[in-house]
This record gives C-alpha cells, sequence and structure tokens, in this order.
C-alpha cells in the first residue's frame, strides 16, 4: 500500500509510486481489520499499472502488513518462502 508513502516522502526512484490507484481510494481497504476481506484491495491492485513494482518495493523492503501488488501479508510470506 503506497499511498502511506506518497504522504510522507517521494525520493526521485520512487516516482512510480504516483502511478498508484490505492493513492486515490485510502488506506481502509489495503490494511484491512484481522480477518476482513482483502477482496477489494486485490480487484484494484488488479487495475494497478505498477503492481510489479509495487509488489518488488514491498519484497524488498519487507513490508509485513496489508496488500502490496496485489498479494496479502500471507501470499508474500509464501512468495519469500519460495523465492531462490
Ligand atoms: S499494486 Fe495495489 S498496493 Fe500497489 S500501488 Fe497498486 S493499488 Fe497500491
Amino acid at each position: 500500500m503506497l499511498s502511506m508513502y506518497l504522504d510522507t516522502i517521494t525520493p526521485p526512484d520512487l516516482t512510480w509510486q504516483e502511478q498508484a490507484l490505492c493513492a486515490q481510494t485510502g488506506a481502509e481497504f489495503f490494511f484491512p481489520e484481522p480477518g476482513s476481506s482483502v477482496r477489494e484491495a486485490k480487484r484494484i491492485c488488479g487495475l494497478c499499472p505498477i503492481r510489479s513494482a509495487c509488489l518488488e518495493f514491498a519484497l524488498a523492503h519487507d513490508e509485513r502488513f496489508g496488500v502490496w501488488g496485489g498479494l496479502s501479508e500471507k501470499e508474500r510470506q509464501a512468495l519469500r518462502r519460495t523465492a531462490p
């Protein structure tokens, strides 16, 4: 969920984040209450032009919470375990 970063920092190498769809929708979809659905966040990520870059960013920065690049916390953990 990149809109948090857009509000606080915009380093030159992160200008791709300006295309983040989540910045237009609000954080509640991407950081739902425990046990709540992430379906809507994933739907928005599926339409986002920077989904791959977002997921790479989340994995590189070990983002533990929320939906990033269309993957939930558990899905990112599973991806890390299977990555070479
Ligand atoms: S892929 Fe999802 S979390 Fe990442 S910038 Fe796009 S809408 Fe936001």
